[in-house]
């Protein structure tokens, strides 16, 4: 054949597959405009052709109707196998759902079974891939000796490579296949090969069809075949109808069945062996491995205590992995808040930059590395699934709410950031299970609580500090507990309605896109630093540095100099190791009268009059005016805690300067406990209460929840605290 020959040449491709299986969109790609539609002749099925040029060829594209089988019982599968026997078309692809291929693999096995050159194209490779589902197409070719292309029909992925080993399939002299057919069972196999005997020596040439297919058509009693046998009468064809008969009720003593079930059966197991070989993880396999997974984590007895570990477990991570990284940061901003030192000449902008910006933004950035692996860990409980088995592990308890299971993952979430928490509460069905769960999800504790409580734990627990923080999580649990119930007996009164929660199953989770959850929650602390933080830090700053006059209790930079010439003194009469000694002496006395009058100037700033004008409220709860004050300026965000508290108790700037002047101040372990108590409870941050008023749609519930949780902040700190002491705590 010449190369204009071949050229000259049409091919026919014919599309079939189950409905919905995707062919109207890959057809639709492969033809684009060039389209005819009309019907089937006789019957009014619709028939879609295209013709087009691709690959120097003329294409002949038919779309054939969605079929399940072709089992001749509608009119849809009698066309389709029509048109397969009868037009011979060059090729046949196969359009396979991949995420479902037992239900596509049935028709493709029939379709096999004509002994038509067959591409298969596994289709929703997109769909399959989402599922979980691996398919070994390799394997697949090579068990059913076609060439297999993955395709995502809607988007037109795949569909040249289709096309050109469409192509390459119907020009080549290879009739594939032949070997790799449906073994019947022994029996099937006896009576088929005494039809097709009776048939291929009666009929011979006539024989409109493949033998062998003709004799499991005449054992499975299709009419359609049957007719068209009859068409050629010849006194012969009654000779194999008869032997079909005689064979079919032979199989239906053995097997009292009919043998149209028989063959239907073993087709099955024949797809089910290919499946085994090909699903590199089959989806049963999957949900039995889940399922015994389940068997033990969502166990009644160890599930709970298994769920309380393992976010115990992510705390203790949280905290000690965290370690590191953080040592580094800290230095880092050590490094640059000396740098910044050196070089800037001493005046009010200095100032601003290094105990406004750096010491603000600076004393936050270094919990970046503990908020990333909690929200890694988070990722992990979302991406393996166990964060759904959470929800069901929790609808007991939830149910002591009057809520259900589905509310526990906003809650969930609620321990990474409380605004995707809150937006999160959409996916409920009731405005009342909303609104509950938008009043309680404020007490899971968000990562921006957890900077205080590193800073306060840390210093004033030591090893246990993991513990601690642990201990205010439950409590934050606990309230969320008790609210609901006592909203949901008198604000919001009404039944739980019932539900069902999807466990999908358990996966291994790719680190690719654990690294992407956490990096997108993280974004929004890193945004938020970059934004609220800095200005709440400028504002904190400059309400202490101003007013700029103040009157000192005594001139402290006399005192200094004083102290700097006292030490001079000795200079010259001692000897070098003497002289070392008294340098530090110096240097000692000198940043004690530094920081008396750093504290002092402090007192009299406009932040140091609020703090005291706030004391009566929070004396009572353990927590001095710089503690009182930096809760205050919590409610622009609550990392600003920390850095107000690093601007109000940190007098010098190397690093662990506010752990240790948190150390030497008048706070005690009960008052630090007492002060994370409080922040744990008390007003969410501005970002929150925007996203309640957006998601109650009013003010009435948005000013509750501010009036409610601070009450609450208020009055458990006190018991704490009070409480406490009377037990014997400092
Ligand atoms: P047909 O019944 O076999 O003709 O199927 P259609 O071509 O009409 O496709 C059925 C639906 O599946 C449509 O909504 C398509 O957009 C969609 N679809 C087709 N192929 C794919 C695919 O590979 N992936 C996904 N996700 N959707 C597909
Ligand atoms: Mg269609």
């Amino acid at each position: 054949m010449t190369v204009a020959e071949q050229t000259e040449k049409q091919l026919t491709i014919a599309l079939a597959g189950n409905p919905n299986a995707g062919k109207t969109s890959i057809f639709n790609h492969i033809t684009g405009t060039r389209q005819k539609v009309g019907n089937w002749p006789g019957v009014t099925v619709e028939k879609k052709e295209g013709h087009v040029r691709k690959e120097g060829r003329d294409l002949r594209i038919v779309d054939l109707p969605g079929t399940y089988s072709l089992t001749p019982f509608s009119i849809e599968e009698i066309v389709a196998r029509n048109y397969i026997l009868d037009e011979n078309p060059d090729v046949v692809v196969v359009i396979i759902d991949a995420s479902n291929l037992e239900r596509s693999l049935y028709l493709a096995t029939q379709i096999r079974e004509l002994d038509c050159r067959v591409v298969f194209a596994l289709n929703m490779a997109d769909v399959a891939r989402t599922r979980g589902i691996k398919i070994d197409a390799d394997k697949l070719a090579e068990l059913l000796d076609l060439p297999v292309v993955f395709t995502v029909g809607n988007k037109n992925e795949g569909i040249d490579a289709l096309l050109r080993k469409a192509i390459e399939l119907a020009e080549s002299d290879h009739t594939p296949h032949q070997q790799r057919k449906v073994k019947y069972n022994k029996d099937l196999e006896k009576a088929i090969a005494a039809v097709q005997k009776v048939v291929v020596a009666d009929l011979g040439d006539e024989l409109p069809y493949a033998a062998r297919w003709t004799a499991i058509k005449l054992v499975e009693d299709d009419k359609i075949v049957k007719e068209r046998l009859l068409e050629k009468p010849t006194e012969l064809s009654r000779q194999a109808f008869e032997e079909a008969a005689r064979q079919r009720q032979l199989l239906m003593e053995r097997f009292d069945e009919e043998p149209e079930i028989l063959t239907t059966d073993e087709r099955y197991g024949f797809i089910a062996g290919i499946i085994k070989e090909v699903h590199m993880t089959a989806i049963q396999q999957r949900v039995d491995i889940s399922r015994n997974i389940d068997l033990v984590l969502t166990n009644r007895f160890v599930g709970f205590p298994i769920f309380i570990l393992f976010i115990w477990a992510m705390f203790q991570a949280t905290f000690t992995f965290g370690e590191y990284p953080v040592a580094f940061i800290e230095t880092l901003v050590g490094g640059l808040s000396s740098g910044v030192n050196s070089i800037l000449p001493d005046s009010l902008f200095k100032d601003l930059i290094l105990n406004g910006v750096i010491a603000g933004v600076g004393s936050v950035i270094v919990f970046l590395p503990n908020i990333l692996i909690l929200f890694f860990c988070i990722a992990i409980f979302e991406d393996t699934g166990y964060m759904s088995r959470s929800a069901f592990l929790m609808d007991k308890i939830m149910h002591l709410i009057g809520l259900h299971g589905k509310s526990f993952i906003p809650m969930l979430m609620g321990f990474g950031c409380t605004v995707p928490a809150i937006m999160a509460t959409r996916t409920l069905e009731s405005e009342k299970d909303r609104i509950l769960t938008i009043l309680i999800t404020p007490f899971m504790s968000c990562s921006a609580k957890l900077p205080v409580y590193i800073v306060l734990a840390g210093t004033f627990f030591g090893a246990r500090a993991g513990t601690v923080i642990f201990s205010i999580y439950i409590l934050g649990i606990i309230l969320s507990i008790v609210t609901g119930r006592l909203f949901r007996s008198t604000l919001l009164k009404g039944v739980d309605a019932p539900f069902v929660m999807e466990l999908p199953p358990y996966r291994v989770p790719m680190v690719k896109s654990l690294l992407i959850h956490m990096w997108d929650r993280s974004r929004i602390f890193l945004k938020k630093m970059g934004k609220i933080i800095l200005l709440g830090s400028i504002v904190i700053w400059a309400l202490t540095a101003f007013p700029r006059h103040v009157n000192f209790s005594m001139d402290y930079d006399a005192e200094i100099q004083g102290a700097i010439q006292k030490y001079d003194a000795y200079r010259p009469v001692s000897g070098k190791e003497m002289q070392q000694g008294l340098e530090a002496r110096r240097d000692q006395e000198v940043n004690s009268l530094k920081a008396h009058k750093a504290a002092e100037r402090i007192e009299q700033s406009y932040i140091g009059r609020l703090g005291k004008w706030v004391t009566p409220v929070f004396e009572p709860i353990g927590i001095d005016w710089r503690g009182g004050v930096a809760l205050l300026t919590g409610f622009v965000a609550k990392e600003i805690v920390v850095s107000t508290m690093g601007v109000l108790y940190a007098v010098d700037d190397e690093p662990d300067a506010l752990e240790r002047a948190l150390a030497s101040s008048t706070l005690t372990p009960l008052a630090a406990f007492s002060m994370m108590v409080f922040v744990l409870l008390y007003l969410p941050c501005l970002s929150t209460v925007a996203a309640i008023r957006r998601e109650t749609g009013s003010y009435k519930w948005m000013t509750f929840s501010i009036v409610y949780t601070t009450s609450v902040a208020w009055v458990v700190s006190f018991i704490v605290y009070q409480g406490g002491r009377l037990l014997g705590y400092a």
